[in-house]
């Protein structure tokens, strides 16, 4: 009986919540402002008048749990950005390619989570490369974004990399003390329009976390959008080796 109950209460949201980008969609339509323009990055986007955050899930994937985090994210329409680790990808090419057709974004974050400093340019390949050539394979495309682990970066990352690179805004250290409850308030409490949420979807209680953010936040009118779209709604072309940290109005 609950499970049937919270899968009406969900439908609910998700039809709720197509209205409501309908509603914005349409609303943005109205200004004709040029902004709907079609670009060589894709389909038309017209603004969103609504505050955006971009929730950012790094050291996946891991089946046991980025599954269920895909299956939430889809039933409450939010989008997300990944940021994988070389080493868990094979295995998981079925996970990545489904966060792709989902609308996610897919970024790299190494290929066994080792600082990016200090590498020379042969170790940087075999970190960077190597995961990129790996998602490559997966989804037949290039040009993915980059995450340094625990973010750190230096000039000659900034020289090597191709890619442009995303830090943070909002940390709930949700790897601490696992604590759902704290994460959730941490997140909640602090976002605001333009911010960059980091999590991990390799532990149960971020996913948890997550999603009960996402409805927090879907209460107060936020939508959750990539990187990409998130820069692209704020003006902010990306470019590789330039460090980005929220997308504020
Ligand atoms: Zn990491």
């Amino acid at each position: 009986m609950k499970k049937g109950g919270g899968r009406v209460k969900r439908a609910r949201k998700t039809v709720f919540l197509t209205l409501l980008l309908a509603l914005l969609l349409a609303a943005g339509q109205g200004k004709g402002d040029g902004e709907a323009a079609v670009t060589a990055e894709g389909p038309a986007q017209v603004e969103l008048d609504c505050p955006l955050v971009a929730l950012t899930f790094d050291d996946g994937p891991r089946r046991s749990t980025t599954e269920e985090l895909l299956d939430g994210l889809a039933q409450r329409g939010a989008h997300a950005t990944f940021f994988l680790v070389g080493e868990m990808i094979p295995g998981n090419e079925d996970l990545i390619m489904r966060m792709e057709a989902e609308g996610h974004q897919i970024g790299t974050h190494s290929y066994d989570h080792v600082y990016l400093t200090g590498l020379n340019a042969r170790d940087f390949a075999r970190q960077v490369d190597r995961t990129e050539t790996m998602l490559t394979q997966i989804l037949g495309r290039e040009g993915f974004l980059l995450r340094p682990p625990y973010g750190r970066i230096d000039s000659a990352v900034e020289k090597r990399t191709d890619s442009p690179l995303i830090l943070w805004s909002i940390d709930p250290e949700d790897w601490d003390d696992k604590n759902t409850d704290r994460i959730v308030e941490h997140i909640t409490a602090n976002a605001r329009d333009g911010d960059v949420i980091l999590l991990h979807d390799i532990y149960p209680t971020s996913v948890a976390a997550a999603l009960r953010v996402v409805d927090a936040l879907h209460q107060k009118g936020f939508l959750f959008v990539t990187i990409e779209e998130l820069a692209h709604q704020r003006h902010v072309e990306l470019t590789p080796g330039q460090t980005y940290r929220s997308f504020y109005p």
